[in-house]
């Protein structure tokens, strides 16, 4: 009781952890020597902390740290992971309001999103608390004297490159697997969203988890490029946009042959067909496109609708999307918060500003945002575009932003070719009363996941992942513990005499 009271007050007052952001061998570190990045808060644009980036030196020390923790972690029976694992989703919940906040502080997504951000993070752990027991592998039966069995064993020590959307629960979705796997961890964060992932080490070491098992550096690109080349990992785990997924994968087989898993970016379509419900397909549409100020990587920015229901979706859609309150991300009315950074900002607002140029119509939002008390924080409206042309760079590129394009269709053949006209494919929604047409649709479309009258469900129970260019491997469920061991057939004879094929 004494220790979580401590790491209440720790998580509480965020401050010394924002100036130790590094974590190596279950300490917090302040390292110096590498470049520095700046840690803004967005809801505010004011400045939090400044933070070396780890050296090549420093990243190769942490890796050695966690290599050599990791055998004995491995040792441990899955049940005696699990429970580490166990106390982590409890201390997490325990803890949720401070982890909460700290995510809202460091990433601009509103209170109440962060709230459900974390609580999935102690589903995730708690799931793969639990998973050992659904690993049991077949016996093959060669011959009556013959006989294989085959082992899932741990693929050593795995080096995690995050993303900034979803900093907390990003992590866990790496993390939770790979410890439960008996691997030690290498987390390089985000450097725009750098402080969950390492209050995530104060939680697992409170836990129980070994020091070294779990280690965070710090850094902005280089010192995720340095980590991922590195011979001394052996597995890396990427979260992050297309451009870079593709520089991971070759430097994963530079200096040596790493298995890699990717989740990258994708342009989604959510497909409402004439007989859908139009207020749920109104709800399918912002939650398809309005969580986290848009920066998701599953989200469906096409909203393909049939021609006979456009004009009720649209007039409620807009209605619905200007009542949403732009503001502060702590307050908890607040239902769009801060855009990553002020670069973001401009980036998503010159795409719409480049849509209308090319001809859209712009139907809602798209300005700047002004939150009084909070004058250099980030906030940007939704905006809701029409008279979309599939040549439209707002129509082939990955926005990440709350940007939403109304496209009408008369066949659904129509729908279906624009959906699949990518070659990414992380996740498109059907909104349909016909359960047929939608299993069909289902079959014929080209993405990891299928959302059928709903829309960014997520569960650590079920896989996650994309087709084509949105990466490969799976994150969540059983799938993604494939992705953190390493499969080993042990092949037996019981004769006595092995017969000598030479004699
Ligand atoms: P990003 O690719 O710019 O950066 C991701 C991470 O990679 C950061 O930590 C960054 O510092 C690091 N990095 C940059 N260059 C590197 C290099 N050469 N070697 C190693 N690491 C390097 O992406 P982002 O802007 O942080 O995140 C947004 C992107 O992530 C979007 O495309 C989004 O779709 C995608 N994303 C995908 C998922 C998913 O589950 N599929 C989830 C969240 C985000």
């Amino acid at each position: 009781l004494q220790t979580n009271v401590q790491l209440g007050r720790s998580l509480a007052n965020r401050v010394p952890a924002l100036h130790r952001l590094h974590w190596i061998g279950g300490s917090a570190v302040k390292l110096e020597g590498g470049a520095e990045f700046v840690v803004l808060q967005p809801r505010s644009g004011s400045v939090v902390a400044r933070c070396a980036s780890a050296t090549r030196a420093q990243i190769a020390a942490a890796i050695e740290t966690a290599r050599d923790a990791q055998p004995e972690w491995a040792e441990r029976t899955w049940l005696a992971r699990g429970e580490v694992l166990r106390k982590a989703a409890q201390l997490i919940r325990e803890h949720l309001e401070p982890l909460a906040v700290a995510e809202c502080e460091d990433n601009g997504k509103p209170i109440y999103e962060a709230r459900m951000d974390v609580a999935s993070c102690a589903e995730t752990f708690d799931f793969y608390a639990g998973v050992g027991a659904s690993l049991a592998r077949p016996h093959y039966p060669l011959d009556s004297s013959h006989f294989v069995y085959t082992r899932r064993e741990p693929i050593g020590v795995v080096g995690c490159v995050g993303a900034w959307n979803y900093p907390l629960q990003t992590c866990s979705w790496t993390t939770a697997p790979a410890l439960a796997a008996g691997n030690a961890v290498v987390y390089k964060p985000s450097p725009l969203s750098p402080l969950t992932a390492r209050l995530l080490a104060e939680i697992l070491q409170e836990a129980g988890l070994p020091n070294g098992v779990y280690n965070v550096v710090q850094g902005e690109g280089e010192t995720g490029a340095v980590l991922v080349e590195s011979p001394r990992i052996n597995k890396v785990s990427f979260i992050g946009s297309i451009m870079t997924g593709k520089t991971i994968v070759q430097a994963c087989a530079a200096r040596s042959i790493k298995h890699v898993t990717l989740e990258l970016g994708d342009k989604s379509s959510l497909i409402i067909l004439e007989d859908a419900d139009v207020d749920s397909a109104v709800a399918g549409a912002m939650i398809a496109n309005f969580f986290s100020q848009g920066q998701v990587c599953s989200n469906a920015i096409k909203v393909l609708v049939h021609r006979s229901i456009v004009d009720a979706f649209t007039a409620r859609l807009v209605a619905k999307t200007a009542a949403m309150k732009v503001g502060d991300p702590l307050d908890e009315s607040t239902k769009v918060g801060a855009v990553i950074s002020k670069e973001h900002r401009a980036k998503v607002k010159a795409y719409i500003d480049g849509a209308v140029a090319e001809g859209a119509r712009l139907l809602y939002g798209g300005r700047e945002v002004t939150v009084a008390g909070l004058e250099g924080g980030f906030y940007l409206e939704p905006a809701i575009l029409t008279d979309i042309r599939e040549d439209m760079t707002v129509c082939k590129e990955e926005i990440f932003g709350s940007v939403l394009l109304v496209i009408p269709f008369d066949e659904v053949e129509e729908a279906l070719r624009m959906a699949n006209g990518t070659d990414m494919g992380l996740a498109v929604g059907v909104f349909t009363k016909n359960m047929s047409k939608a299993h069909k649709l289902a079959a014929r479309l080209h993405a990891g996941n299928i959302y059928v009258n709903t829309y960014n469900d997520v569960s650590p129970f079920v896989p996650f992942g994309g087709y084509g260019q949105s990466g490969f491997g799976r994150e969540n469920g059983l799938a993604a513990l494939e992705h953190y061991t390493q499969l080993k057939s042990v092949f037996i004879s019981t004769d006595e005499n092995l017969q000598n094929p030479f004699q």
